[in-house]
């Protein structure tokens, strides 16, 4: 392990916002992120779809090698013996004890992305709802490692058009719930020593997505905490969380492998770890799939 930067990391999603943050009217966001490193041309996953491009978050591996879609995730566990573990699973070895938490609105992610059996506390609401179990957790625990998954953005684009009014409005809401996290994580007396993060995982182009359009592939990301460089990150792929996630905590990066982990650090967050970012152009050039399948993300 290498030097812990930080006692506490949250990576917080908000499935289908593409890179609307920078139109939608967030001032919590805005806020959070004010001396933060941030883009709103992070590449997505192809195809643009959920699963595809939360298990490249989760895994640090690109879809053609993770496989995984929304239809195979909602009912089969992640294996624990996949030789491309989580990083929940990667964060459980190396802290045994930690306050490691998911908590999403879409089930499957729970189900499908985070192995069973390595103890990281669950959370499955709709977003409204989930927001304030979330800092009562933040509160409680103080998490090492907390991730979340908003839906109810991606919905309104599915059903409204994304970049339409409503959608807008809708970020401008989860921005709220932003906010109150982020108070949830200064409550807790550890914002000092917290990497917060907002991303999301795909846009949208008319009313769905999946295919390879500006508006579905490049998306939001926004980091915020001690030593991050405040400025825009020049390239990044959304993959990158997950080394974004390890090195935040001290945990020794997997080798880079093309048909395996190619997560990296991206330039523009931290000073250290600037001028190493390799182009990955040639392993993201799949061509596009459209899914205008819905998530069913009622809770249960
Ligand atoms: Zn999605």
């Amino acid at each position: 392990m290498s030097e812990k930067k930080y006692s506490h990391v949250m990576l917080i999603g908000v499935d289908g916002a593409g890179g609307y943050f920078k139109v939608a009217d967030t001032p919590n966001f805005d806020r959070i992120f004010a001396n933060g490193a941030v883009t709103y041309d992070a590449l997505a996953s192809n195809p643009t779809i959920s699963a595809e491009c939360w298990g490249a978050m989760i895994l640090g591996v690109g879809p053609e090698v993770h496989k995984l879609t929304n239809e195979n995730i909602e009912d089969h566990s992640y294996p624990l013996d996949s030789k491309f573990p989580s990083v929940f699973r990667r964060i459980r070895e190396n802290y045994p004890d930690a306050a490691i938490g998911s908590f999403c609105c879409w089930n499957s992610i729970n189900i499908g992305l985070i192995e069973d059996g390595i103890n990281v506390d669950l959370g499955h609401a709709r977003d409204d709802d989930m927001a304030p179990k979330i800092c009562e957790y933040i509160k409680e625990k103080k998490p090492t490692f907390l991730f979340v998954q908003f839906d109810t953005v991606d919905g309104a684009g599915h059903n409204e058009g994304y970049g339409s009014e409503k959608y807008l409005k809708r970020i401008s809401e989860i921005d709220v719930l932003l906010g109150n996290i982020y108070a949830a994580v200064e409550d807790a007396g550890i914002a000092d020593d917290t990497l917060f993060m907002v991303i999301a995982d795909h846009g949208g182009d008319g009313w769905g997505h999946g295919g390879w359009t500006d508006t579905e592939k490049y998306v939001t990301f926004a980091a915020a905490g001690k030593d991050v460089e405040k400025g825009t990150i020049p390239e990044m792929n959304i993959r990158d969380s997950a080394a974004i996630v390890l090195h935040a905590l001290g945990i020794d990066l997997p080798e880079f492998e093309e048909d395996g982990w190619t997560s990296q650090i991206p330039d523009g967050i931290w000073p250290e770890t600037d001028g190493h970012y390799r182009d990955i152009s040639h392993l993201t050039g799949a061509e596009p799939r459209i899914s205008r399948k819905q998530h069913h993300s009622e809770p249960v």
